[in-house]
This record gives C-alpha cells, sequence and structure tokens, in this order.
C-alpha cells in the first residue's frame, strides 16, 4: 500500500461533466485544453464548489498573470504543455496526495481512531444526520474534500481555529460555461494584487505550515492555502467512497487537529464580499459576510455584485463585492455569459445550520451600481409588505386566533411569503433588463396580492366566533390602509 501514490497535478480528479457524465481529468489537462467540460459534476454541490476553488487557488500559485490584458488572454487561449510542464516541473512533488508532507497535510497530525467524518461539515450538521458512514474517501474526491476542509472550518473549540476568513462567510466565484475559463476568470492578476496590496507570499506558499498571524499579515496565496487544520490522510481496504459512492482504492483521515491560527484583523480573501467600515474611528475596517438566515438568498444577491450602503445596523457600512467580482465587472468581461456562483453557510459557533449553492444572473449591467439600487429597492418594497403582513397576522394572533394547529403558522406564513414573492421577483428583475418601466409597480401588485392571498389562507381559517371575525376584518383592513398609504408615498416621492 505504501506504493499507492497520487498526484493533484498530474492525476486525474477533476469531475468533468460530459453529456451528464463524469469524466476525470488532471489539472495539466485542464489547463492545456486537451480535456474540459462546461461544469463540474459531483453528487455533492460543496464538493464542486471546493474542486473550483482549489483549481483557481492552484492557478494564483502557479500562474502568476502580469494584468488584465494577459489574464483575459488566459482565459481565451489555453497553455500548451510544454509551459505547463515546465512551470510545475520543480514544484511537483509538493502536491502529492500520499505520504509525509503530503498536500494539505501534516505528517504529525494527531493519531485518531477515524476522523474521516471530520472531514465533512455535514457530519456535524444541524438539520440532516448522515444516513451512512463516513469512513473513506475516494483519491478523486480527496483534493477538492481537504480544500473544503480547511477554506471552510469552523472554530471547534479546544484551540481549534475557524478558517482564514473566520466562521465561513460567504463565498462568490465567477462562473463561466468552463471549467478551465472559470479556473482563470477567479484569479487575480499581479497588477490587481499589487492595488490591494496583499504582503509578499512566503516561498511556495501552499506548503504545510503552522502559523499564527493577524490576517493583514497573510500573502494572497498563503491566505488561500491557509490550513487551520493538520489532517493526514491514509490508505485503507477499498471501497465505496463516501463522498461520491464510486468504489475502489479510498483514504481515511487518520490524524485531525489544530492548526494555523488568525490572530485578529481580516485577511481580504479575493472571492468573499465584505463589509467596509470607511469611518476613521472604525475599530476593524473589513468584515465578511452572510447572508441573511431569515431571508431567502435572492434578497441580498445585487450586494455581491456592487457596492451598496449598508441599512439598519450596518447603516454606516458599505457593502463591497469580492476582489474577483470587482475585477471581473471592472477589468475583464462582464458580457460574456458569466454567472455569479454562490456557496454561503449559515453556521452557529460550530454547527451548521444551513447552505445556500446557487448561481446567480451576472453581467455588466446587473452589476452597475444603479441598477442595484433600483434591484434594493424592489426588495424594500417587499419587506414592506412583509411586515405589514407580519403586523395583521400578529393582532390576530395576540386576539386568540389563527388556525387553532398548535404551533407555527405564523411562522408558516411569513416562509410561504418570501416562497411566492421569489418568481414574481426574478419575471421583475427580467423586465428590468429589458428596460420595462413599469415591472416595479406590477411587481408591488403582485406581492400585495401574495400577503392578502396569505393573510386569508393564515387568519380566517377558524372563524367562527363573531367577535374574533370583527378582529380579523379590522386586521385585514388595516393590511389594506397600509398598502394604500405606501402607494400614496411612493407617488409622492416620484412627483
Ligand atoms: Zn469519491
Amino acid at each position: 500500500m505504501s506504493e499507492l501514490r497520487f498526484n493533484v497535478l498530474t492525476d486525474p480528479w477533476i469531475p468533468l461533466d460530459v453529456q451528464g457524465r463524469v469524466r476525470h481529468a488532471s489539472y495539466v489537462e485542464l489547463l492545456t485544453g486537451e480535456r474540459d467540460g462546461e461544469d463540474l459534476i459531483h453528487p455533492r454541490d460543496d464538493v464542486r464548489f471546493y474542486a473550483r476553488m482549489l483549481l483557481s487557488a492552484l492557478t494564483q500559485a502557479l500562474f502568476p498573470t502580469k494584468d488584465a490584458k494577459e489574464l483575459r488572454k488566459r482565459i481565451v487561449e489555453p497553455l500548451s504543455r510544454e509551459v505547463v510542464e515546465d512551470r510545475i516541473a520543480s514544484f511537483k512533488g509538493d502536491f502529492e496526495l500520499i505520504g509525509e508532507q503530503a498536500f494539505l497535510q501534516s505528517s504529525d497530525a494527531s493519531e485518531r481512531e477515524n476522523a474521516t467524518a471530520s472531514l465533512f461539515f455535514d457530519s456535524r450538521h444541524d438539520l440532516f444526520r448522515p444516513a451512512h458512514a463516513y469512513d473513506a474517501i475516494c483519491l478523486r474526491c480527496a483534493p477538492a474534500v481537504l480544500y473544503g476542509v480547511h477554506a471552510f472550518a469552523t472554530s471547534g473549540g479546544r484551540g481549534y481555529s475557524p478558517s482564514v476568513r473566520g466562521t465561513p462567510p460567504i463565498t462568490t466565484m465567477v462562473g463561466l460555461p468552463s471549467v478551465r475559463r472559470t479556473t482563470w476568470a477567479n484569479v487575480l492578476s499581479d497588477a490587481e494584487r499589487a492595488a490591494l496590496a496583499y504582503p509578499t507570499d512566503p516561498e511556495r506558499p501552499w506548503l504545510f505550515r503552522t502559523e499564527a498571524k493577524t490576517g493583514e499579515m497573510i500573502g494572497l496565496v498563503e491566505g488561500l492555502f491557509w490550513q487551520p487544520r493538520a489532517v493526514r490522510l491514509v490508505p485503507t481496504e477499498e471501497g465505496s467512497c463516501c463522498a461520491c459512492g464510486q468504489v475502489g482504492v479510498r483514504l481515511l483521515a487518520s490524524g485531525y487537529a489544530a492548526n494555523s491560527k488568525v490572530m485578529g484583523g481580516t485577511y481580504r480573501h479575493p472571492w468573499s464580499p465584505a463589509w467596509e467600515d470607511t469611518s476613521p474611528k472604525a475599530k476593524r475596517r473589513w468584515a465578511y459576510r452572510n447572508f441573511r438566515s431569515d431571508r431567502p438568498s435572492w434578497t441580498g444577491f445585487t450586494d455581491l455584485l456592487s457596492d451598496a450602503q449598508g441599512s439598519g445596523r450596518r447603516g454606516e457600512k458599505l457593502a463591497r463585492p469580492a476582489p474577483i467580482v470587482r475585477q471581473w465587472t471592472e477589468r475583464l468581461d462582464p458580457d460574456s455569459g458569466a454567472s455569479l456562483l454562490v456557496l454561503d453557510y449559515s453556521a452557529d459557533k460550530a454547527r451548521i445550520r444551513g447552505r445556500v449553492c446557487e448561481a446567480f444572473p451576472f453581467s455588466r449591467q446587473i452589476a452597475d451600481p444603479e441598477f442595484g439600487q433600483y434591484v434594493r429597492s424592489l426588495v424594500e418594497r417587499a419587506e414592506d409588505v412583509f411586515r405589514a403582513l407580519e403586523n395583521a397576522l400578529s393582532h390576530v394572533r395576540r386576539k386568540g386566533g389563527g388556525s387553532k394547529v398548535k404551533g407555527y403558522w405564523l411562522y408558516d406564513a411569513n416562509a410561504a411569503f418570501w416562497q411566492r414573492s421569489e418568481a414574481p421577483f426574478w419575471e421583475t428583475f427580467e423586465a428590468s433588463l429589458r428596460g420595462e418601466l413599469d415591472a416595479d409597480g406590477r411587481f408591488l401588485e403582485r406581492i400585495e396580492r401574495i400577503a392578502l392571498d396569505l393573510f386569508d389562507e393564515h387568519a380566517s381559517s377558524s372563524a367562527n366566533d363573531p367577535q374574533w371575525i370583527a378582529h380579523v376584518v379590522r386586521a385585514r383592513g388595516r393590511l389594506l390602509a397600509r398598502f394604500a398609504q405606501r402607494r400614496k408615498e411612493a407617488a409622492r416621492a416620484v412627483a
């Protein structure tokens, strides 16, 4: 078994989607264009995302590009095999998956019986319990899963520090209909890197190290390969991979311990949007972002593309897109059929409570701050209608009404509002992109209709007590009055 070798640069692990079937490619084959696919295919959407991140991290580390012009050329034209092999020749040994000083692993990670489950977020998931044992993973899943372990580590107590970004925040990547082009679209050119003033990277920044530094002291590539865990994978008996299900040679995690730690401050992660506090008195300039856990992700997606003033508690701060997104909009080619790929976990300390993994539309027009402001105004209208509905239903509940089923009817009504608003939102979004000026007026009508329907469904279902019916009628009247008042205000604002 000690003979087993697998190199992350030259052996095939990238799960390309070739007409709905998986075909594995090596990193070299991808960069040379010998193999490519429109997308990746894997039963787990998070592993797919980790794979994209690893591909771009490797490219950021090994193939620097001078400026946007050179980067644009890389996106269009594959590199020759000669150039790729030449470049990786002296580093190849650092990317062995098995053995001493293996890639993204530590040879002296403390021995544990079988820590494979720790490699998977979902084994600590609050909502889903895995139906099968996390005993070992195949060679092809291992590179992406290892990358995910480090990039999305939560704080685990007893010295286990979270990822370089802290508790995992939103990750955004530019998606193109080619895995190779997507890989390049998510690296920063040297010019962009200099503008963001990252400190100099250490030699071979992908190697295992144990560090304790502030975020501002971490180099760009060092941060992409930051290792908060000391993990060690060892070969075990053949069987079914707990990530993809394929039968074959497998590895299990025999070591899993705490490692590098960020000592305050913020590493400006190229794939994460952040809040910027520009006030001179700010204690901390940058803070990472997550989606609101009580709202669907479409309510916040334009804030991932253009600068926006925060609202409420965040009023003083600016929402800034990820550096990679800004580079794409300002220097590369925002109109070439790109989408915005988003991964976000909602975590409560070490426990994962939810996951968003979606693709959103992305073009120059959509990333325009003015259009972003317009979309935010649609979301604010929806928020306003939602609050009116919430008040009306709460009023009914206080009076002892509502469907008499104990429990969550109010919660159900609230959740249904956001669910039913999604389709009207995207239709309005599309209509606005086409320049239809009355689209927002129709949107308001539709969500008010949704709110009224929900009120009727939830408040009137056990109406048999005349006194209580009077409460329902009053609450419904107030809801309608609120809508009318908002319309008047909106009309005045336009005039
Ligand atoms: Zn697998």
